[in-house]
């Protein structure tokens, strides 16, 4: 059945191709529908990992597409802000929202942190199109907060928050403020996705405005996945920020000459890089990864908890088996066994150290485990913070031709503005 929708999406995806290859520039300023996605922290790296997962899993030792690479139109960004070769969410969020360069930590004002610059979201609003920002995070985190707030400091929650009941903005969803949505490993039944969100928000945005609306979506997980090097975690938003593209991709088919679909990202996070040190990647090795980092934390503390003295390394070596693979379809070497116990008796006895990364802290086992599947995948993340690479961005639909080549961050806003013909 999953194979079936692949190779459906790449025929859909293959006429569509050949369709708008032919387009000619004509079509700048006709975009009715525009669709921004935004996976935070998706370097190129994310996101050929995704496609070389998939590959594997299907058996091949080559990629098998995501639905939003196989756009017709790629450009490679770079992503600096005014003061730093690395950028956080904020500065990027305010170049990808208003086409200006600003400081890192700052939302919506220009580099010398006096002018307030407008975002597109703020524009399509004045142009008379319904308007949507939403993200799997928070609403007041950087990315979204980019496209409504202007304050020196992405922490001024209370002032971000004001800014945003003030938006006017038709639909603005994410995570509850000081929440968040549960990673796609860990969802339960009938808990949000960002395709749902997605969904929802065309559902509204078109009913308040059938002649044109803005959507903002932002796949912000990615990100804390690969702050906390947690790589199934990383695999499993990469997807459902696929999966949610999919349901634009599908408004599009029916809106062809009105659509545009824009995808990026804000940085690169974690310096993602597809080997262990060898010629082989076994990324496919993650579908064995059933939870999160983070959840195989919290498992362990509940399992203690109601189990006392009988949870030891041998309940442990099952629940790794389970939920890991590791040790049963994963193949333990006797050094990584042994480092697992180790880690597992320091963390028993309290001797074990943590460590903490910005959106989680993991107990020395995590640490082990998380470290072990990157071995077992043959990739790894050499930091825990954001780093300088490029990242991508692909386009379909009205005024996709002017997203290609090298491009800088704030010249995306730019050509969103050329392709929906606005004259701000
Ligand atoms: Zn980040």
């Amino acid at each position: 059945m999953k194979k079936t929708i692949f190779i459906l999406c790449s025929i859909l995806l293959s006429v569509s191709c050949q369709s708008i290859a032919k387009a000619s520039s004509d079509n700048e300023g006709q975009a009715k529908y525009i669709f921004y996605f935004i996976g935070d922290g998706m370097g190129v790296n994310q996101v050929n990992a995704t496609e070389i997962y998939l590959g594997q899993v299907e058996g091949k030792y080559g990629t098998s597409p995501l639905c939003f690479a196989s756009f017709p139109y790629t450009a490679l960004v770079t992503t600096h802000s005014a003061s730093s070769g690395v950028t956080d969410s904020a500065a990027s969020g305010t170049a990808l929202a208003t086409g200006q360069k600003t400081k890192n930590d700052v939302l919506g004002l220009d580099a010398t942190l006096t002018q307030p610059v407008n975002s597109i979201a703020w524009m399509a609003k004045q142009e008379g199109m319904a308007v949507g920002v939403t993200t799997t995070v928070t609403t007041d985190h950087a990315t979204p907060a980019a496209f409504y707030a202007h304050t020196k400091s992405r922490g001024d929650k209370d002032i971000i928050r004001k800014q945003r009941a003030e938006s006017g903005y038709d639909f603005i969803l994410g995570a509850p403020d000081d929440g968040s949505l549960p990673y796609r490993l860990d969802r339960k039944p009938g808990e949000l996705s960002q395709a749902d969100i997605v969904r929802m928000a065309i559902d509204s945005l078109y009913h308040v405005n059938p002649n044109g609306f803005f959507l903002m979506s932002e796949g912000g997980m990615i990100d804390y996945a690969c702050h906390s090097n947690d790589a199934g975690a990383m695999i499993g938003e990469m997807l459902d920020f696929d999966d949610a593209i999919k349901v634009a991709y599908k408004f599009y088919e029916q809106h062809p000459d009105e659509t545009l679909i824009v995808i990026t990202a804000d940085h690169e996070t974690g310096s993602l890089v597809l080997t262990h040190g060898r010629y082989e990647t076994h990324i496919d090795r993650l579908q064995h990864q059933k939870m999160t980092i983070k959840q195989l934390g919290k498992s362990l503390d509940a399992l203690r908890k109601s189990q006392g003295e009988n949870f030891g390394w041998e309940q442990a070596k099952e629940f790794l088996k389970e939920n890991f693979g590791l040790g049963g379809a994963l193949h333990l070497s006797k050094d990584q066994e042994s480092r697992l116990q180790t880690a597992f008796t320091h963390t028993i006895n309290g001797t074990g150290k943590s460590q903490k990364t910005l959106y989680q802290e993991d107990n020395e086992f995590c640490v082990c485990v998380r470290t072990i599947m990157q071995e077992q995948a043959h990739i790894a993340f050499a930091y825990t913070c954001h780093s300088a690479g490029y990242v991508p961005c692909f386009a379909i639909g009205v005024g996709a031709e002017l997203f290609h080549g090298r491009i800088d961050n704030t010249d995306i806003p730019k050509k969103i503005i050329k392709a929906a013909g606005w004259k701000n």
